[in-house]
């Protein structure tokens, strides 16, 4: 069954060279399997010919390369175009290309759902079913990278990659972390490191961890610049309250040159958007090399938020900017075909809701 056989997406580099190791093989072996998957998009064992044909029969018995499959493209009319990739037993995640003018941004998902349940986000409303493994990530990138045409002409689309799709990163830390050494490794996609972002709700204590195995930058989901409203629209605060997550931010960046912070404040209107709310948010991060990425909320049915309005929006940007942050309001993209941040839904099995629905038909 090809099902049981070792996908390769699965292996960052040194995990390629650990497997031809132990197949008797040298370390270059690597290097020029990664050169077919990454630069040539070839998933055809048969196909790699400086392999020599004995080691291509021994790597088909035992390992083959499937990226997750592309089952439906939305191309939005802004030029930014979802994708729904399916994966298991009907569940589905989504990801988006958004090109601008000097850059290619890939938004991918990390997790099936989310577990997090921030309180305006959509992701959140369908439950979490499983991590996401490191060939499902990165087999994203290859699979937009091919539907892009990318690799043509030396060109690639593809600048910049942001985890900020489904799931949150840092609770599939081990598979994410082998995800983005592939996007960033020159032969993988060659992406500069500081091109790829990953987007945290505040695990604090990985992003110790994070600091130690990956060069990365960080986005931080603020949303809110005191405990008390945090705790309600980013639950995950309640564990990891603003002291903490803004020591470890703090931590991520000592001693880089050239790193920041990216931090992102959604806009809800009445509810975190006050100049008050803006002049505590300065003091919280005031003594941080930061950017804040205001987002106008993105509606989705069944929510009870409001955009806060452009006014609004503009007042709170302009007191961060008389402070010295840099502050930019993300424009928005794709909400024609619910790509926008925060509206990801794609279809999830919850599996805490199905066996929470099975225990009850069973009682
Ligand atoms: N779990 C990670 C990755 C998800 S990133 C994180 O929280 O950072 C998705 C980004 O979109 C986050 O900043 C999230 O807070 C934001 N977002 C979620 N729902 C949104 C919505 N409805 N409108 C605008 N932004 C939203």
């Amino acid at each position: 069954m090809s099902a049981a056989k070792l996908n390769l997406l699965d292996l960052d580099r040194p995990g390629l060279e650990a497997f031809f190791a132990s197949l008797g093989e040298k370390a270059f072996r690597a290097e020029q399997l990664m050169k077919w998957i990454y630069h040539q998009g070839v998933t055809g064992i048969d196909a790699m010919t400086d392999l020599g044909k004995v080691l291509r029969e021994r790597l088909q018995e035992l390992a083959n390369i499937r990226p997750p499959a592309v089952v439906l493209s939305q191309p939005s009319q802004d030029g930014s175009c979802k994708w729904l990739i399916r994966l298991d037993s009907g569940n589905c995640i989504e990801m988006v290309f958004i090109p601008e003018l000097e850059r290619g941004t890939l938004c991918v998902s990390s997790q099936i759902g989310c577990a997090l349940n921030c309180s305006f986000c959509a992701t959140g409303r369908q439950g979490f079913n499983r991590n996401l493994s490191a060939a499902e990530i990165i087999g994203q990138v290859w699979q937009a990278n091919r539907l892009l045409g990318g690799g043509r002409n030396g060109e690639r689309m593809i600048t910049n990659v942001v985890l900020m799709g489904m799931g949150e990163p840092l609770l599939n830390f081990d598979n994410v972390v082998k995800a983005t050494s592939l996007m960033q490794d020159d032969l993988g996609f060659g992406i500069s490191k500081r091109r790829v972002t990953l987007s945290t709700a505040g695990v604090a204590p990985a992003i110790y961890r994070l600091r130690e195995v990956s060069d990365v930058s960080l986005a931080v989901s603020l949303h809110a610049p005191t405990d008390a409203l945090r705790d309600e629209l980013v639950p995950l605060n309640r564990k990891y309250p603003l002291a903490e997550l803004v020591a470890a931010c703090k931590h991520y960046i000592a001693g880089k040159l050239q790193r920041q912070i990216t931090w992102e404040y959604v806009m809800l209107d009445g509810i975190n958007d006050s100049p008050a709310q803006a002049q505590a948010l300065v003091r919280l991060i005031a003594d941080i090399p930061s950017k804040v990425n205001l987002i106008p909320f993105n509606p989705f049915p069944g929510i009870h938020y409001r955009r806060s309005s452009q006014t609004v929006i503009d007042r709170f940007r302009d007191i961060l900017l008389a402070h010295d942050l840099t502050a930019i309001t993300r424009k928005t993209r794709g909400d024609d075909i619910g790509a926008a941040c925060g509206q990801l839904a794609g279809q999830v099995q919850d599996r805490g809701r199905r066996q929470q629905r099975l225990a009850r038909l069973a009682s």
